[in-house]
């Protein structure tokens, strides 16, 4: 399993742009990746349900991820070229969820990624780009000029 040498937020800052599963798990896809973990991590079969409700993508220091929905406070790296969600930390009931990604996603990473800290490149469900450029005042954030 390749993962990659760098931490994830390093990994951000070096493509200069946000991440997502397939760029800090190389050569593995995330059904694959996420179903080998589940089993070794929670000793029993990966699930083979899909939920009819989605879970939400965020992005966490320039990383994409998705909070699991029974609220174990487990969270997982996710994409988009198979948007799907296993919780590693509880099963979350024994079943894939769907990943909704926000429609505007490239004009945030785009908005974002002029942070000059990538612990910043974050976003949460419901915020605009207008509530990021407030944000970027309020806290006094530095920005790239590019
Ligand atoms: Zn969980």
């Amino acid at each position: 399993m390749a993962i990659h040498p760098l931490p994830a937020m390093q990994l951000a800052e070096e493509l200069k742009r946000p991440i997502q599963h397939e760029d800090y798990h190389e050569g593995v896809e995330v059904r694959e990746f996420m179903a080998g973990l589940f089993t070794r991590m929670l000793r029993r079969a990966a699930p083979s349900k899909v939920s009819s409700m989605p879970v939400f993508a965020r992005l966490d220091a320039g990383r994409w991820i998705a909070d699991c929905p029974m609220g174990c406070n487990g969270a997982e790296m996710v994409t988009t070229v198979d948007p799907i969600f296993l919780c590693l930390s509880c099963g979350c009931g024994d079943m894939w969820w769907p990943v909704e990604f926000p429609p505007n996603k490239m004009a945030l990473e785009n908005n974002l990624k002029r942070r000059v800290d990538v612990q910043g490149w974050a976003w949460n469900l419901g915020e605009t780009i207008a509530d990021l450029n407030r944000e970027v005042v309020a806290r006094g954030l530095e920005m790239r000029l590019d």
